[in-house]
């Protein structure tokens, strides 16, 4: 028998996870579910019995697999298929965003799907990542709040992916509702960056590196200036840096 060439992806393959994955995002006549990495269509299968589909995929094999899957849905323009990179392509129009995305562009695509508009997310990520997305305590999950609320709604054991990954996952969904409000958003994203590429050292010590590399004036309290950027918080970020005068 000759071998498959790996391709690295874990189809999601337990049709109860996929159910509740689907109705996780409530969705309804009138939306349009973009997802990024159908795969072998097992979650767009599910996922066309609601609404209509826009699924990008950048293996060309799996596109035509799934062009014969879905001939009819996609002759009925129920389900749209482009064969691209989902980081590079423009999205097309799309209300909600459900996917078992792979997981190495986690961090991109994520932020690039904040960067539209949208009603509601459902994404299975590895359970790290989406540990760390749910948390304030790292660059993501400060960051995030400044968009979403993301929260973990289930996890998923190996088990019910093929081949089995090493890992587990979870499924977040993520509302389009920002935790916390930003005016300088581009300038709370640079902050943010480099306080958590230094999230050794203190923050007075940041603010001090950050200010005569940047030519900012940011002051902060004393009690602020001890903590280490893992324990400030999201709300307390968006605070220091709305405070910020260019010199
Ligand atoms: N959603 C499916 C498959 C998940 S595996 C399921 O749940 O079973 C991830 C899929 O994403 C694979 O089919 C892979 O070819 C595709 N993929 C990987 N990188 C991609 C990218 N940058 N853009 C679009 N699709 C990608």
């Amino acid at each position: 028998m000759r071998m498959r060439k790996s391709l690295g992806q874990h189809m999601l393959v337990n049709r109860r996870v996929i159910e509740r994955i689907v109705s996780y995002a409530e969705l309804g006549d009138d939306d349009v579910v973009l997802e990024v990495g159908c795969g072998t269509g097992n979650l767009t299968a599910e996922l066309l019995k609601k609404c209509r589909v826009v699924g990008i995929e950048k293996d060309v094999r799996m596109i035509e697999k799934l062009k014969k899957k879905f001939n009819s849905e996609i002759r009925l323009g129920r389900l749209e298929l482009v064969h691209g990179d989902a980081l590079k392509v423009d999205f097309p129009f799309f209300t909600k965003f459900v996917s078992n995305i792979p997981y190495k562009i986690s961090s991109p695509i994520t932020f690039r799907l904040f960067k539209h508009k949208f009603k509601m997310a459902v994404v299975t990520y590895q359970r790290e990542f989406a540990e760390r997305l749910c948390r304030e305590d790292n660059r993501l999950g400060v960051i995030a709040r400044s968009y979403c609320s993301p929260e973990i709604l289930e996890i998923v054991k190996p088990s019910s992916f093929r081949p089995k990954p090493k890992v587990e996952s979870a499924v977040v969904r993520i509302k389009p509702e920002p935790l916390i409000s930003v005016e300088n958003k581009e300038l709370f994203e640079k902050f943010v960056s480099f306080a958590f590429t230094m999230r050794r050292k203190r923050m007075g010590k940041i603010v001090q590196e950050f200010n005569s590399k940047f030519g900012f004036s940011i002051e902060i309290d004393s009690e602020t200036s001890k903590r280490r950027p893992e324990e400030l918080g999201a709300k307390k970020f968006a605070e220091i840096v709305d405070d910020i005068r260019t010199c």
